[in-house]
């Protein structure tokens, strides 16, 4: 076997040499005491580049995923999501178990509903429905293959959402790969909504964290909540560090690994048995339904893991393709090769 190429998802990219040193130098307090300088700098950082008024380390998404639907929601509310959404799909039934609310799902075609679908899914205001508090959206959307939310469409939910006395809540995980694929700084695509969740630890290279974002007030109760869950760390500025480097870096690398999918998609889209659009990979996620080909996903990617190519399999028959900096364009190739070998000569 090769040397293994890990192309299951942008969470394998280890830290970059900068963010090494940048961690080892990383100037730190404790941060239950709000005394670690490098977190205080990170979250000032964020905020002012997101156009909030306040941001939270948060040690996962899926954390901070989690905090912003409690803070947002009373129990017995409906969430509005969409129904590959990770916030639904990823993570452990939360909404369900830490905030007592019902997810109310909306079938999409690409990941993104428009407000018409929303407004439709809305409770009527009577006492014996439940009453809808939150709509969740998610950009770039993991699951239906990384793609964009129309800035005017985002817009309009926050919009309308907010005259119908609904909160919104984007979990951004991927936000920035959005951003450069839109040639548009972040803040202009999350303007408007109640909180944003991000990570630094996908795309970016930092090896762990997240951050939230929004008012004063929210962050202040988001702390409160995140120690709740045993979230609050203490020199945590080792991990800050690392975060400060990577919203310098990295996002500017991301152009590349959108590049990539794109090469992927177009070459794996060409073979028997393969069904993927290729036009619909427009940033860092490749997902090909093969249920053309005989097998199931998890037969492709085992076959492809013997030919030392690492992809995950996401559904019965879709397979996920995650391009990151630690794959290079060449590499890509060697992974579409492979791909050839299993569809093809059935090895
Ligand atoms: C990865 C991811 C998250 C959060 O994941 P963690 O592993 O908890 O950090 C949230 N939403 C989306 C869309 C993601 O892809």
């Amino acid at each position: 076997m090769t040397a293994t190429l890990d192309l299951r998802s942008d969470t394998v990219t280890r830290p970059t040499p900068a963010m090494r040193q940048a961690m080892a130098e990383a100037l730190v307090g404790d941060d239950v005491y709000l005394e670690d300088p490098t977190v205080n700098r990170l979250q000032e950082t964020t905020a002012e580049l997101f156009g909030f008024e306040a941001a939270l380390f948060v040690p996962t998404g899926s954390m901070g995923n989690q905090i912003c639907v409690k803070l947002h929601t009373q129990p017995g509310q409906e969430v509005l999501l969409d129904v590959r959404a990770h916030i639904y799909n990823w993570e452990l039934a939360m909404p369900a178990a830490f905030s007592g609310v019902l997810p109310r799902l909306i079938q999409t075609a690409n990941g993104h509903p428009t407000w018409e679908q929303l407004a439709a899914a809305i409770q009527p205001k009577t006492y014996y429905r439940a009453q809808t508090g939150l709509v969740c959206l998610e950009n770039t959307h993991n699951m239906a293959g990384g793609t964009i939310m129309p800035v005017a469409q985002f817009r309009e939910i926050c919009e309308q959402a907010h005259a119908a006395g609904l909160k919104v809540h984007l979990d951004g995980a991927r936000i920035f790969n959005a951003a450069i694929a839109l040639g548009l700084p972040v803040a202009e695509l999350v303007q408007g909504v109640d909180s944003v969740m991000f990570c630094l630890s996908k795309g970016l290279g930092a090896p762990i964290g997240s951050m939230i974002c929004g008012s004063r007030e929210f962050i202040e109760r988001a702390r409160a909540l995140r120690k709740m869950l045993g979230g609050g760390m203490r020199q945590v500025g080792v991990l800050a560090a690392a975060g400060l480097v990577a919203l310098a870096e990295s996002p500017a690398k991301l152009a590349v690994d959108h590049e990539n999918a794109r090469f992927i998609a177009c070459e794996i889209a060409e073979l028997p048995g393969v069904l993927l659009d290729p036009a619909s990979v427009v940033t860092n996620i490749v997902i090909a339904d093969v249920s053309g080909t005989g097998m199931t996903a998890t037969t492709v990617c085992e076959r492809l893991a013997y030919r030392g190519v690492l992809a995950g399999a996401v559904s019965t028959y879709e397979v996920r393709f995650v391009t990151h900096y630690d794959v290079d364009t060449v590499s890509c190739r060697t992974a579409v090769q492979a791909m050839r070998r299993v569809l093809i000569d059935l090895d």
